[in-house]
């Protein structure tokens, strides 16, 4: 039988707080999230309190694990910092989150060399085993994204690398549809999740924890300390590039976890419309603040490919991605037409890379793959 919110409480209140009361009545606790065996919440205190909090967090944790019922309890610790108070000095050795004045989640750095406060990359832990973590991000929803992190992740597959897939879209997980996996990933011995394997992917998704509408209504706190766990408390074994499906958007989560997550590079997908750039340009700025490189824009949709005929048509004035690239300096990797097959492939659960290998449109985004391959080389090799 599955444990309920009531459970959980239950046994949260035989936990003592630094605050002299039990963990309950202490008025840290975010919403209680409960799904399918699956337990998510956090425990919200000021900035200077977070390491006398830490121990708490890890009870908690392990309470709520042990009980009846649970297979997998995420907690995270979220310190807030008062508008106008200092920021604190990194702790070294408490793991958990602080969160940002802007609402943003930062990582209380844990297990990392001590940094200045201020330099965003203070926040970011490397993920042992992954040569390179890269974004795939856009300014907004709907223009393709998650489709062109798949293929591309194949795309570099075909080419001989070791791939992981994150699907860190916590508004609306689609990887669970675009590679028709539903399942629920496993514990190891370290109880840590193993990543589900498709395709000679190593894929995880947010979506395999909870359904996608529960996903939607979580808490800005919520949001970042779970796409830690499932950056961190994953078994992602060896991996040459861990492609991550950022959530849409530039708004505070993007940045916020562009922080924390150690990126070697974005990529930003974008349409061809004057509107879609726009929203390039800011998550090309977005990347630039966090320090993070850009390797370069992708114009999906880019024309319209008859699939009757083979004629193309610009139905979004097909080139804007690319002279946008040209005059932001960064590179652009290519074109992917708007075709039938790349939506039905990719709705069905088996997306066109790997249904259509052979293919021009697998061709484009082995292409797409190279470049990116070339850019981070360096990296690979050194792993
Ligand atoms: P996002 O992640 O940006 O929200 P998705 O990858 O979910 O976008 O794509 C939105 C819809 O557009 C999906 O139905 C997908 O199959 C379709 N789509 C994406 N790229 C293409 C393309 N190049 N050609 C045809 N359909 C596409």
């Amino acid at each position: 039988m599955s444990v309920t919110q009531q459970q959980v409480l239950d046994t949260l209140k035989t936990i003592r707080s630094p605050r002299g009361v039990a963990l309950t009545e202490a008025s840290v606790l975010s919403a209680i999230t409960v799904n399918d065996g699956k337990v998510f919440f956090s425990i919200n205190v000021e900035a200077g309190e977070a390491r006398a909090w830490e121990s708490v967090r890890a009870e908690a944790e392990a309470a709520v694990r042990a009980l009846a019922g649970v297979s997998t309890a995420m907690v995270a610790l979220t310190a807030e910092r008062r508008a106008g108070a200092a920021p604190s000095p990194p702790h070294r050795h408490a793991p958990g989150h602080t969160q940002s004045r802007g609402g943003g989640v930062q990582p209380v750095a844990a297990h990392r060399p001590p940094q200045s406060p201020t330099s965003p990359m203070s926040r970011q832990a490397e993920i042992p085993g992954v040569a390179a973590v890269i974004a795939v991000a856009s300014g907004k929803g709907g223009v393709g994204k998650s489709t062109t992190a798949v293929n591309l992740a194949l795309g570099l597959r075909d080419l001989g690398l070791r791939v992981g897939l994150l699907d860190a879209d916590i508004y609306g997980p689609s990887v669970p549809r675009l590679t028709g996996l539903h399942e629920k990933p496993e514990l190891n011995d370290e109880r840590k999740m193993i990543p589900l394997q498709r395709f000679g992917l190593s894929i995880m998704s947010i979506g395999f924890l909870v359904e996608e509408d529960t996903a939607m209504i979580w808490r800005g706190p919520m949001v970042m300390s779970a796409i830690n766990q499932l950056l961190r408390d994953v078994a992602w074994g060896t991996l040459d590039v861990l492609v991550v499906d950022m959530p849409p958007g530039t708004g505070d989560a993007q940045l916020t976890l562009a922080q924390n997550v150690p990126l070697k590079g974005a990529i930003i997908i974008s349409t061809p419309q004057d509107l879609s750039l726009i929203d390039a340009r800011r998550g090309l700025a977005m990347f630039r603040k966090v320090n993070v490189p850009v390797l370069g824009i992708i114009e999906n949709m880019s024309y319209f490919q008859c699939p009757h005929c083979g004629s193309r048509s610009d139905i979004f004035g097909h080139g804007g991605a690319r002279h946008e690239a040209e005059r932001l300096g960064v590179p652009f990797l290519g074109e992917i037409p708007l075709h039938m097959s790349i939506r039905e492939t990719s709705d069905s659960g088996h997306p066109v890379v790997v249904s259509e290998p052979e293919g021009a449109h697998a061709e484009v985004y082995r292409a797409i793959g190279a470049a990116i391959r070339e850019q981070l080389k360096g990296v690979i090799a050194a792993a």
